[in-house]
């Protein structure tokens, strides 16, 4: 569906002219929603569960970003569930330390039953996935990983991947594939969860695969086929109408992010600001463990206090508020999904909140101080991740 003449354009070009129908007299511009859930026999698509136009016009923006070949399921667990799927039974799986829970879940899931071996590594560490992926069968990669917002060296991990007989998988729906295209870095499989920052609006669930190979593609579609996990095509063509302005959401939340990271650096009431320099996720640490951040969370007013990230609108939860969150994750970490409002707003409330939970732990600490007798105390194990 994407006109023959879309390859040579830009990314942020790409976004808006992929996955458009033909250009004919009368034809509508964009691709409407098709609901069916069958078709008149003789064609390639036969019946609802094996193909839909909506979902082709959404796998073909995707899979035009990626360089590779996409295919949209029914939601980011859904396409991670697929590409794990290929993993041989009893296999060995090397995953990062902190990751998507619902991945680790699964994986976890599957080696209590027996039929596979993980091994869960420090994925910022090169040598130590190498090492881990010897005898693997895939490496899986989140970067910038969730919630801790570390990096992978994609490149390296990947090489060293190939060159032991494994498959690199990389969850991409942090970065998007306007920062950062895995399979040019030399990954297999690319996830998302469109959910986020594909779709932006917090009203779709959605996932996505790319892949640049026949081979894995095949072996997805037939999972999909088979298992059943499709996309609706309603929220199908919410995630393409979406994804049409991912380029100037991504670019206005960016830069509210790293101006938010730079400044939450200097704030007396932030410990650690983990922000990798590039997209419009970040966590904060604060003083006085969950009890501290639950605080924080609790004053803000204009940024939400919900799970998810991606949309137009800011966000923020405490990660171990969920019981399932990795413990190498500290128990006052943040999260904040920046969106696209005005960012003196978002820093205003943000400032706010901060300064309401310190003045309930100066309470607690010591019914005499004031909020002004302990205003110039720093926090000396106050440290500040990544370029911004
Ligand atoms: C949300 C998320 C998922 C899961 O996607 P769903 O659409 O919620 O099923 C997977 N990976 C990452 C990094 C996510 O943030």
């Amino acid at each position: 569906m994407a006109p023959s003449h879309a390859a040579q354009f830009s990314p942020q070009t790409r976004l808006v002219v992929d996955g458009r129908p033909e250009p004919e007299p009368d034809a509508p511009l964009n691709t409407p929603v098709t609901f069916a859930s069958t078709y008149h026999a003789g064609g390639e698509r036969g019946y609802g569960r094996y193909g839909n136009t909506t979902w082709e016009a959404f796998e073909s923006v995707l899979g035009g970003l990626e360089g590779g070949t996409a295919l949209a399921f029914a939601s980011g667990l859904a396409a991670c569930s697929a590409v794990l799927s290929m993993v041989p039974e009893g296999a060995v799986v090397v995953a990062p330390q902190t990751a998507y829970l619902g991945v680790l879940d699964q994986l976890r899931e599957r080696q209590a039953a027996g039929r596979a071996t993980v091994r869960q590594v420090d994925m910022t560490d090169p040598a130590a996935v190498r090492k881990a992926a010897d005898g693997a069968a895939m490496v899986w990669l989140e970067s910038p990983a969730n919630p801790t917002m570390e990096i992978a060296d994609i490149r390296q991990i990947s090489d060293d991947a190939r060159a032991a007989g494994a498959l690199t998988v990389v969850d991409n729906t942090f970065a998007t594939p306007l920062l950062q295209r895995p399979l040019q870095l030399g990954a297999d499989v690319v996830v998302h969860s469109a959910t986020k920052l594909l779709s932006g609006h917090s009203d779709v669930l959605l996932g996505a695969t790319a892949v640049s190979g026949d081979v894995l593609f095949a072996a997805l579609e037939r999972h999909r086929k088979l298992h059943g996990a499709v996309p609706g095509p309603m929220d199908t063509f919410l995630a393409l109408r979406g994804i049409r302005t991912l380029g100037v959401r991504l670019e206005r939340a960016q830069a509210t992010a790293a101006e938010l990271a730079d400044r939450l650096s200097g704030h007396r009431n932030v410990r650690v600001v983990r922000y990798p320099g590039f997209g419009t996720v970040l966590s904060i640490e604060v003083p006085g463990g969950a009890a501290g951040a639950d605080a924080v969370v609790a004053a803000a007013r204009l940024w939400v206090h919900t799970t998810s990230l991606g949309g137009v609108e800011s966000t923020l939860e405490r990660r171990r508020r969920w019981p399932a969150e990795s413990t190498t994750v500290d128990e006052s970490l943040i999260r904040l999904s920046v969106g696209i409002e005005d960012a003196e707003d978002l820093w205003r409330d943000l400032q706010h909140a901060l300064e309401s939970s310190r003045r309930d732990e100066l309470r607690l600490s010591n019914p005499l101080d004031t909020l002004d007798g302990g205003g110039d105390r720093r926090f000396d194990e106050a440290r500040h991740h990544g370029a911004v």
